[in-house]
């Protein structure tokens, strides 16, 4: 059996080699399905972000089978191979240190090479900590921005949240033990502090937390409460309102930059600010900046 269930999908020619993804826990090995594992123990390789890592979900798991780095620095040299293998009727699942690959970590390059070689690929779904925290936060979920991890430096994370300022769908980031502070601390400043936001730490493990507030409540929490920095975090952030001030100032900026093209600033700034609602004062203030 290739790790086939009555309903799935198949490549539909015999002994073809496939592309299985395949997501591992979060935290709670529990989380776990049958199929995961049953797809791993009869795959002919498993390539790895990091087969250490893997190595002992693995053994747990009684899963023998040979594992392959693939990781950022060789997954363009190692996709060629792996394709090779797979034309020639190799079956090869990709996992990642937790949760599901190609969802901030690696996998694309692989995954586009076995398509593009016409090679099937199929998923096999589980973990997965933004679609989880999103699940349990209370924010709308409708509609939302997958924006991974944040730039580790100050003035590139600002920048990066300002061109988010006027986004209305729930933003939802990654962050880690090393940065949530100053990430909250950036959020709060640029989308201000009374944005309502979800921090979840620590999913399906034993000291998982979720706390609900503003920014600025979340910040002040993070900040005084040293367990609150520690761990895994995902970072929900509601999307502005239409008529919020930053939306405003964001659309009111785009305009300036326009009409400034063939009007002197104050002219440009006066008709920005009539145009999208945006404060005055506010754009002169960012535009100056
Ligand atoms: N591919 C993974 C997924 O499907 O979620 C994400 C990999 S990314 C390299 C790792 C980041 O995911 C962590 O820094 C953290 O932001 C988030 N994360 C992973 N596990 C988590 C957990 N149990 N609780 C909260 N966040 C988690």
């Amino acid at each position: 059996m290739r790790a086939q269930g009555t309903e799935s999908p198949d490549s539909g020619k015999p002994d073809s080699g496939k592309l299985w993804i395949v997501a591992t826990p979060i935290g709670n090995l529990a989380d776990w399905s049958p199929r995961a594992q049953e797809t791993l123990r009869d795959v002919d390789l498993i390539a790895a972000e990091d087969t250490r890592h893997s190595a002992a979900l693995l053994a747990q798991f009684g899963i023998g089978t040979r594992t392959l780095a693939l990781h950022e620095h060789n997954e363009r040299d190692k996709s060629d191979e792996l394709v090779q293998r797979m034309r020639e009727g190799a079956q090869i699942a990709l996992i990642s240190d937790a949760g599901t690959p190609l969802v901030s970590d690696p996998g694309f390059r692989l995954v586009r090479a076995a398509r593009e070689a016409g090679i099937a690929v199929s998923p096999i779904p589980g973990a997965c900590a933004a679609i989880a925290a999103l699940s349990a936060a209370g924010l709308p979920s409708d509609r939302f921005v997958f924006e991974g991890f944040l730039p580790a430096k100050s003035a590139a994370r600002r920048a990066q949240l300002q061109a988010l300022a006027a986004e209305t769908r729930t933003l939802i980031f990654y962050e880690s033990s090393h940065r949530i502070e100053e990430s909250l601390s950036d959020c709060a400043s640029v989308f201000g502090g009374d944005r309502h936001a979800v921090l979840a730490r620590e999913l399906t493990k034993l000291y998982e937390t979720i706390l609900d507030g503003t920014l600025a409540d979340l910040s002040v929490r993070v900040s005084t409460d040293a367990d609150q920095r520690r761990g895994e975090f995902v970072l929900l952030v509601a999307g502005a309102d239409a008529g919020d001030a930053a939306a405003k100032l964001v659309q009111g900026r785009r305009v300036f930059d326009i009409l400034r093209r063939e009007l002197p600033p104050s002219r440009a700034a006066k008709l920005a600010a009539e145009i999208t609602g945006a404060s005055r004062k506010a754009l002169y203030d960012a535009v100056e900046s």
